[in-house]
């Protein structure tokens, strides 16, 4: 009986359903620069209009790409290579991130955007040429929209789109230096001196054996801001970004090796291990804000595209150190860490080891284990290199 009420229940809502999303399926009038017809795109209507990316790209010409497996979609429209994500509210125009106030959804097969953010966005970007009118339901672009030939070129241009996520460089970023020394050990141990050591060595081996240009954000003991060693991974179009560290804790048992991707976590330790990390942004005295929760969130689903490769390198480097390390291995974590939260790649910030504890403190300092360390990371990225090939 029970279950028979139930089946009521679900009947008529069903079709109202139905009825709701027919109701919402219309369209709206693409018009060219001379206010001709250009043709006309799906549209939603929910929290606001949502328009077809899949129509409006076929109608403009703008050249439209979608990647069914990462969910992921690029558009060119004004010249502007614009990228889209899956449920999610961040739009990336050349490599500026904007925010909309809803997400990219998916229906039928299209992928729509909310139209009055998507041409908000394109307008604080500089593309000022569309105005939407909702008593017509058109859309007017008065721009020059691409000719024929022209999209032809951006189409040849998509296989430099696939070859931009080869790994080709890698940035290595020793953590502190200068007037910040990080961590401190046991016996005196910098953190800054050996971060430098294991990375220069990291270096050396990637040069000897691999094709990638390897960038490090700072080859001798001086001072760089965390937001200026993300920017030069940014401008120089890195592929890879990792962050090497070495960790203390109060308790001087605490010991092993664990790699980090950004991401929100309540573990106490986690926290700690970050905000230390963090702490430098006292000493920069520049404009840098400190992570709060909320801006962590977005930065977290901004670099959702980054997260399976993040991920992916992250647990490499575990297994590779565990292989080679006599040390615990504490595995892969998340926390909010600065230096991570704006590079534009995957990135991993990676503690070698506790300074505080003397016994892995006599370790870390030790030629042996800071080349075995170094090792391990180069294997890493040997394997996370092979898994983009078969990709
Ligand atoms: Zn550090």
């Amino acid at each position: 009986m029970r279950l028979l009420i139930s089946l009521y229940r679900i009947v008529p809502l069903f079709f109202l359903l139905s009825i709701t999303v027919a109701n919402n399926q219309q369209s709206i009038t693409v018009l060219g620069a001379n206010n001709n017809i250009l043709g006309k795109a799906d549209i939603l209507k929910k929290d606001q209009y949502y328009l077809s990316v899949n129509d409006f790209g076929s109608i403009t010409g703008s050249g439209f790409f979608v990647n069914d497996k990462t969910k992921k979609i690029v558009v060119y429209i004004d010249g502007l290579k614009i990228k889209l994500s899956q449920n999610i509210a961040f739009i990336v125009i050349d490599d500026k991130i904007y925010q909309m106030q809803s997400k990219l959804i998916k229906s039928n097969d299209e992928y729509y955007v909310p139209i009055d953010d998507f041409f908000n966005i394109l307008s604080v970007h500089g593309s000022n040429h569309h105005s939407i009118d909702y008593a017509t339901m058109s859309i007017s672009l008065n721009s020059k929209i691409k000719n024929t030939k022209e999209i032809s070129a951006v189409n040849v241009d998509l296989t430099k789109e696939k070859n931009r996520w080869k790994l080709d460089t890698i940035i290595i970023d020793p953590g502190h230096g200068g007037k910040d020394p990080g961590a401190i050990g046991y016996r005196g141990t910098k953190e800054k001196d050996i971060t430098l050591d294991v990375a220069k060595r990291l270096v050396k081996k990637i040069e000897r054996n691999m094709n990638i240009n390897t960038i490090l954000t700072r080859d001798e003991d001086i001072f760089i801001r965390l937001q200026d060693r993300t920017k030069l991974a940014n401008s120089n179009n890195g592929k890879l970004f990792i962050s090497i560290h070495a960790n203390s804790a109060e308790d001087r048992r605490a010991n092993g090796f664990e790699t980090y991707m950004i991401g929100m976590n309540k573990n106490a330790a986690a926290v700690r291990t970050a905000a230390r990390e963090n702490a430098v942004l006292d000493l920069e005295g520049g404009s840098a804000t400190k992570l709060t929760d909320e801006a962590l969130i977005k930065v977290t689903i901004a670099q959702s595209g980054f997260a399976n490769g993040s991920e992916k390198f992250a647990a490499l480097v575990q297994e590779e150190m565990n292989k080679r390390l006599q040390s615990k291995d504490r595995g892969v974590k998340q926390a909010g860490f600065y230096v991570l939260a704006y590079a534009s790649m995957p990135n991993v910030l990676i503690e070698l080891g506790y300074l505080s504890n003397p016994a892995e403190e006599k370790k870390l300092k030790s030629s042996q284990y800071k080349d075995a360390l170094a090792t391990s990371i180069y294997r890493a990225i040997e394997k996370y290199q092979e898994t983009l090939d078969t990709d």
